[in-house]
């Protein structure tokens, strides 16, 4: 099987069987499932939303797509939607969105981005009346999760540890 490492602003959707493992602190993950198709998506985004129009008509593909929690939730869904995929079948799980104070002051997410993350991807659920079946958010813990994509489940670890100093234990083995 395949195995696929998702970094911060990544995007992977998946026709045949893989293991995708990323490293959340601020961020959000979430992941669309279908069963009986046996198809995964899963982003990794690092900021909430920003000024941008997605098309009505067609799958348009945003400049800063993977980046911004409600981007990557709209191209997932149309891409879901264009397979002929019902949306009352799709299982949605939502991860990450911690509150780093250590990362936040080191540069970078700012003070509630974990939080504001997070309301994105909910209030998008919500609207579109999608399934919510699992989510594991907020709290000061780093997460590491690989999802295989073909049977939608999940292993998540908790860490008490920023995502940075995460990555680089990963990176060490
Ligand atoms: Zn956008």
């Amino acid at each position: 099987m395949e195995i696929i490492r998702l970094d911060p602003g990544e995007l992977y959707i998946g026709t045949a069987p893989a293991e995708v493992h990323t490293v959340l602190g601020s961020c959000v993950s979430i992941v669309f499932f279908h069963e009986r198709l046996k198809l995964g998506a899963i982003c990794h985004g690092r900021k909430p939303d920003h000024v941008c129009r997605p098309a009505t008509t067609g799958l348009k593909v945003c400049r800063e797509l993977g980046d911004h929690v409600r981007c990557s939730l709209e191209f997932m869904l149309a891409w879901f939607d264009t397979r002929g995929v019902p949306r009352s079948e799709l299982e949605v799980k939502l991860f990450g969105g911690a509150m780093m104070f250590a990362n936040s002051l080191a540069g970078g997410t700012g003070l509630g981005m974990g939080k504001r993350n997070v309301d994105t991807a909910m209030e998008f659920i919500r609207s579109r009346r999608l399934h919510l079946t699992a989510s594991d958010v907020g709290g000061p813990w780093a997460r590491q999760i690989v999802f295989f994509t073909d049977t939608g489940e999940i292993r998540l670890k908790r860490y008490r540890k920023s995502a940075q100093e995460l990555e680089r234990l990963e990176q060490l083995g």
